[in-house]
């Protein structure tokens, strides 16, 4: 047998060379944690549930629809129960009405879309106005919400060049229509942090924007920084009291939840969702379940995964279930893409699971 094996044509093992070791640039190193535990599995909700935050449009996409079998997404939806999907990809015009046919019209009570603004015609004379008009059109066409993105407060401009920021008086005053339609606005302000942060070494979020420059926002010369985008974004709730307002990704600010929380005291008509803060809100799971224990009725259910996945659901059902420790949220990819680190569940208690995954959403969407 000892023969034998000195035959075998096969290398000695793999094993890497010392001096290889110190040429692996950090790009490519790629750890595989080592802890050893029993994984939970939560196949369903403890409620079925609303995912406020989606993209089923053509907006993010190169122009195709992002979901090509729209039935196919219902039987996810009905495996894992998700009661609907809130489609943020309305826009406006012939596009609201081709996004309301393709997905509210055909499973009713299933889809709700949200209209957006066409912001950039600020920068036209009557513009302001125009979009009065837009979002009234909007509201008769059927949208069920509205969508604001980040562009508001980083690149649209007004007439004389300026940078629009959320508690402009013309947002105010088209966001307010908004709460007299009838409207909840859900806003996504700024974006991580660490976008703000110079891009050097002790930047948390390097892998990612090496991958997508034009995400940092950290030139002053160009953008205002993190805090006051966020301060702007609290004054606008503030200043359309009669307009439900929810904060994307967390309140936008889900590394400061106690900037977030803030908020949440100040202004009654303010609610806050979790889409795609996984990883945030996995690395402090005992902050954000105090929150939500603070406030049942304004956290909302959301992944803005797109296109959402089987998988994807059963993730975010064990995030906010289970007492699992140190998993990936994006299994998968070989470096996790939203920060360097493993998350943790939140075990949220039970009492607090409807109002997240279904009721508050209910609420605001007047289903
Ligand atoms: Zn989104």
């Amino acid at each position: 047998m000892v023969s034998e094996f000195l035959r075998d044509p096969r290398p000695p093992a793999q094993a890497v060379r010392v001096t290889e070791i110190d040429d692996i640039p950090l790009r490519e190193w790629t750890p595989h944690s080592q802890v050893r535990l029993t994984r939970t599995a939560v196949d369903l909700p403890a409620a079925p549930c609303i995912d406020i935050h989606n993209h089923l449009g053509r907006w993010l996409t190169d122009g195709d629809w992002m979901i090509h079998d729209v039935e196919a997404l219902v039987a996810v939806m009905d495996a894992r129960h998700v009661e609907a999907i809130v489609n943020l990809d309305g826009m406006w015009g012939d596009e609201l009405d081709a996004n309301i046919a393709r997905y509210d019209l055909r499973h009713p009570g299933r889809f709700h879309t949200f209209c957006q603004v066409e912001w950039s015609r600020l920068s036209e004379p009557g513009g302001a106005d125009a979009l009065l008009r837009q979002i009234e059109r909007s509201a008769q066409q059927g949208a069920r919400g509205v969508k604001v993105w980040k562009d508001l407060g980083l690149h649209v401009r007004d007439e004389s060049g300026a940078i629009v920021r959320p508690d402009d008086p013309r947002v105010v005053a088209v966001l307010t229509r908004a709460g007299e339609l009838g409207l909840p606005v859900l806003i996504h302000t700024a974006d991580p942090i660490a976008f703000f942060a110079p891009l050097d070494p002790d930047n948390e979020r390097l892998d990612e924007l090496r991958g997508a420059k034009d995400w940092w926002f950290g030139d002053r010369t160009r953008y205002a920084t993190f805090d006051e985008l966020l301060d702007a974004h609290a004054a606008l709730v503030r200043a359309c009291p009669g307009t439900d307002f929810i904060g994307a990704h967390m309140g936008c600010a889900a590394e400061d939840l106690d900037r977030v929380e803030r908020l949440l005291e100040d202004a009654p008509n303010y609610h806050v969702d979790i889409a795609g803060r996984m990883a945030e809100l996995g690395r402090q799971p005992r902050r954000f379940a105090q929150l939500v224990a603070r406030h049942p009725d304004r956290v909302l259910f959301g992944t803005d995964i797109y296109p959402v996945t089987d998988e994807q659901y059963r993730l975010h059902y064990r995030f906010l279930e289970s007492a699992d420790e140190s998993f990936e949220y994006a299994p998968g990819e070989p470096i996790p893409p939203q920060g360097r680190w493993a998350v943790s569940a939140a075990a949220l208690p039970q009492e607090l699971l409807p109002g997240l995954y279904r009721d508050n959403a209910r609420r605001l969407l007047g289903v």
